[in-house]
């Protein structure tokens, strides 16, 4: 049977090498694949066929790899979604998503949609197939027009990136990687654990980040800012736990260079950053050999090519997706096929770059992608708004926070209205909920009336 060569390349593996720590029981990569082929014979059990979409909502553990070893043995498609989701969240997804069955914990917030609590196993599978067109994945990614996009990920993509990577960062299959980030964004899932099971290395899998010593025998660790904030106090108190580290990385939002520096002054370690999308895996990245260079994201990955447009970061190689779906939206490429990334940059004389703000509207919370349109929409249902607009702020912990400007139609007094929106957005995940809200005559608009976010903290906030 004809498996992508990821596949193939992970199959290879010597089975009896260890692979993943979950729920603190070591599992070897043989282990690993055992039960994917024993939950693959239960997923065809309940119906699910080679190419069908299956919904994972679930806190990283055996269970979550469990059920993304199942549908990989099977060739059907994975759409992780973030664990904290609420009905609210879940429900634009499945419905674009269509899904053959749910794997989640809270089958209330679901509906129209088979719902399994638990991740069961079967007689095994053993054919790990292609599944159509390559693609194993489907990412959610917050959008900026409110509704989360769709992004099919193949198989392809997966594996050029990862090499590229492995070349960048020197990595290889003794190298063993704490592994905190969440399994339901390309962070975790791709670098983590697909880079893990196709080099062959290992990793302790955590349910979230503590700011606590690394576990014993690691060598890596993957981050976000917030989490290297978060962990300064530990590593400037037992220095020596993270001297033994061979690698810090960082993503998903902007380093702030005194960051890297007050990490550098406590480890000796200066963080490397890297800068990637889900649409495109990583796009470009700082070396392991050679000049890491603070405030830059890096320069390009082998085979990715970048360039600045207009102030817009643009790319295009083999780990760029080919488009969203089901809504397609042909203006995120260039007329001559060059992915926007809606971020601005520019490039410094040594060819590393630069992140230096975004012309997309979005907010990052602690390294997630917030849409201010996607809170704005779910407020703005609330009686007594007549209009509101949301921004990021700057926090000194989670880098970002939601605020939201909120124009009253005067039916309301102002501490009910206040409270009926801070119960509205507990229907939203926490990290969307707004932190800050100010009552306003008017939002700042353009001379054509669109809502301008970008001046709602200096308008607003800035008192
Ligand atoms: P996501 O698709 O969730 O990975 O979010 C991608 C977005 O995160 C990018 O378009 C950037 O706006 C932001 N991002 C990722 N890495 C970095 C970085 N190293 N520095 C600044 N922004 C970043």
């Amino acid at each position: 049977m004809p498996h992508p060569s990821f596949l193939a390349r992970w199959l290879a593996v010597e089975p009896s090498a260890p692979a993943l720590e979950l729920d603190g029981q070591w599992t070897t990569h043989g282990d690993l694949r055992a039960l994917g082929e024993r939950v693959a014979g239960w997923l065809s059990e309940k119906g699910v066929r080679p190419g069908d979409r299956v919904c994972i909502q679930l806190e990283n553990g055996r269970e979550l790899v469990a059920a993304h070893l199942g549908c990989m043995a099977l060739g059907a498609v994975r759409v992780p979604l973030n664990a904290h989701y609420r009905a609210a969240e879940v429900g634009p997804i499945v419905e674009d998503a269509a899904p053959r069955l749910v794997l989640a914990k809270d089958p209330s917030i679901y509906t129209g949609v088979t719902v399994c609590t638990e991740v069961g196993e079967g007689a095994p599978l053993r054919e790990w197939p292609v599944p159509p067109g390559d693609v194993t994945c489907w990412l959610f990614t917050s959008g900026t027009t409110g509704r989360a996009k769709g992004t099919p990920q193949t198989w392809a993509m997966w594996e050029a990136n990862l090499d590229a990577l492995a070349a960048r960062w020197a990595l290889s299959p003794e190298d063993r990687l704490w592994l905190c980030l969440p399994l339901f964004h390309t962070h975790g899932l791709v670098l983590g654990l697909h880079g893990t099971l196709l080099r062959g290395a290992s990793a302790v899998v955590s349910a979230r980040f503590h700011p606590v010593l690394p576990p014993e025998g690691v060598t890596h660790f993957y981050g976000v800012p917030t989490y290297y904030r978060r962990w300064l106090d530990t590593m400037i108190a037992q220095p020596a736990a993270f001297q033994r580290l061979k690698l810090l990385v960082s993503g998903s939002d902007g380093l702030p260079a005194e960051l890297s520096d007050a990490v550098y002054a406590a480890t000796g370690h200066r963080v490397l950053e890297r800068y990637g999308m889900t649409e495109t895996v990583i796009l470009a990245s700082n070396p392991f050999h050679g000049e890491r260079r603070a405030g830059t994201v890096g320069t390009p990955l082998d085979g990715m090519e970048l360039r600045v447009e207009g102030g817009e970061v643009q790319v295009r190689g083999p780990s760029v997706f080919a488009g969203y779906e089901p809504r397609p939206d042909p203006s995120a490429f260039t007329a001559d096929g060059w992915f926007r990334t809606g971020d601005a940059g520019e490039i410094d004389d040594a060819g590393y770059l630069r992140i230096i703000g975004r012309k997309k509207d979005l907010i990052i919370v602690g390294g997630v992608n917030v849409s201010p349109a996607e809170v704005e929409v779910h407020l703005a249902k609330v009686p007594g708004v007549a209009e509101l607009g949301c921004c990021g702020l700057p926090d000194l912990d989670l880098n970002e926070i939601v605020a939201c400007a909120v124009v009253a139609d005067g039916t309301v007094p102002e501490d009910a209205l206040r409270a009926a929106l801070e119960r509205a957005a507990k229907e939203l995940s926490g990290l969307k909920r707004p932190r800050r809200y100010a009552f306003v005559a008017a939002l700042p608009r353009n001379a054509m009336g669109k809502l301008q976010r970008g001046r709602i903290p200096g308008a607003v906030f800035s008192a």
